[in-house]
């Protein structure tokens, strides 16, 4: 039986008095040290001491990414860098990067979240710990890191080894955990595939899988090809990093760690709360952080609230799983498109591999998009021209379906696509004009 945090726990009374008296302390903190904040609670006149539950909170003013954007670097940070021992920053591919800093306090907590997740993904100090994530600015591999080492597991840093070197560290090593992102696993499963190797050679049983939107048909495919249970988790370098919501042995939904973190689910036109259940826009309020505190953070993330209660015991509010990352999502034509929903075809579809990218164009006004995928290695009818065509327009035709948008696919050369290698994989290219 995993070990849970009393917090986890506790009856929803008593986590919203906890929750309550953190955001008081959070909010007196960032009117006394951050200016952005100081200047639009005086502009909307509001009394903090008013401020007694979380459904409160909606008197105070939203903070977006622009917001954050606009404070570049240091504006928002609620203590003297003198206090700040880590810093680490969003990938900025649109716009300015994000800037975040941490005390010493804000690296125990972000510690101990993430050891909830592992520990609800079964990770113990038996457990090798593989971290396939890059090591740099962002904020995954090493918010994995101080938590695997503090359940006092066994950690390889591996970050961003090429395919071959990874692969050979899992056998040699054994390691029998793998974190990263999904896309890099389908990379693993692909590599091992075309080496003859057997998933039953590796130790693997376990991956946790976060910092892109996924589909259920992808996890289910990691978990075929690589022999393991693969877990979802979500958080955001604004917040913190991994450790914001995370699934239990159940599966259904992720857990919030709402002693750290006050979750609304707004309608994006209105601002105003959906209904329990309905999807929304997820805005969280970070409680205990010290260096970067965010009061109503617009995360952009579509999700909803799962109803009742779990039965892994813990009492907090579970998300559904998400699949777009807002920082994902593309806009062709005024329609949304993510690229997990193409990934989710690619996956489904026997023939092709899981890798691909998405060129946008304009031509005479008209949005033009294309897929390019790759087929697979083992397709039996390579030679056959007439058997690609076929396939080829089976594919087109499912995305067009999924997707509502006109989509021409295309069949590039084996392994011409970029792999992910321990980050995120930039698989969007944009040649409209601005
Ligand atoms: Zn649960």
């Amino acid at each position: 039986m995993t070990q849970l945090d009393a917090n986890e726990t506790i009856d929803r009374e008593d986590l919203e008095q906890v929750q309550v008296e953190r955001l008081q302390a959070t909010l007196n903190r960032a009117r006394q040290n951050v200016a952005f904040y100081r200047e639009s609670f005086e502009r909307l006149g509001v009394d903090i001491e008013g401020i007694r539950s979380a459904a409160d909170l909606r008197a105070l003013p939203f903070t977006t990414k622009d917001d954050l954007r606009r404070s570049y670097p240091y504006g928002m940070f609620a203590v003297p860098l003198k206090d700040i021992v880590r810093i680490h920053a969003t990938s900025g591919t649109t716009g300015k990067p994000v800037i975040v800093g941490y005390t010493a306090g804000d690296i125990a907590v972000w510690t101990t979240l993430v050891t909830r997740l592992l520990r609800a993904a079964g990770v113990t100090e038996a457990d090798l710990v593989q971290i396939a994530f890059n090591y740099n600015l962002a904020s995954a591999a090493l918010g994995f890191h101080y938590a695997a080492e503090k359940l006092g597991a066994s950690v390889i840093p591996s970050s961003g080894e090429n395919v071959g070197r990874q692969v050979m560290v899992m056998r040699d090593y054994k390691t029998t955990a793998l974190i990263g992102a999904p896309s890099y696993a389908t990379h693993i499963a692909s590599h091992l595939r075309e080496k003859g190797i057997h998933p039953e050679e590796l130790r693997l049983r376990v991956g946790l899988f976060g910092s892109e939107g996924w589909s259920e048909a992808m996890r289910s495919e990691i978990e075929r090809s690589l022999h393991i249970v693969a877990y979802d988790n979500y958080g955001l370098t604004e917040l913190m990093g991994p450790g914001v919501a995370f699934e239990c042995s159940e599966r259904d939904g992720l857990h919030v760690n709402e002693d750290h973190f006050i979750l609304e689910v707004i309608d994006q036109r209105t601002l105003e709360p959906v209904a329990p259940g309905q999807e929304g826009e997820l805005v969280f309020t970070t409680i205990t952080k010290q260096g970067f505190p965010l009061i109503r953070y617009r995360t952009g993330d579509i999700s909803s609230i799962v109803a009742g209660d779990c039965p892994c015991g813990r009492k907090t509010a579970r998300i559904r799983r998400i699949q777009g990352r807002v920082d994902d999502m593309i806009i062709v034509d005024g329609v949304n498109i993510f690229p997990s929903q193409i990934e989710e075809i690619l996956v489904r579809t026997p023939g092709v591999e899981p890798h691909y990218r998405i060129v946008l164009d304009r031509v005479d006004g008209m949005d033009k998009v294309e897929v390019q995928a790759e087929l697979s290695a083992d397709f039996p009818y390579f030679d056959e021209a007439a058997r690609v065509a076929a396939l080829r327009a089976e594919l087109q035709a499912q995305l067009v379906e999924t997707l509502g948008i006109r989509v021409h696919a295309t069949f590039v050369e084996p392994k011409s696509i970029a792999r992910s290698e321990g980050g995120k994989l930039e698989r969007v290219v944009d040649r409209r004009p601005r």
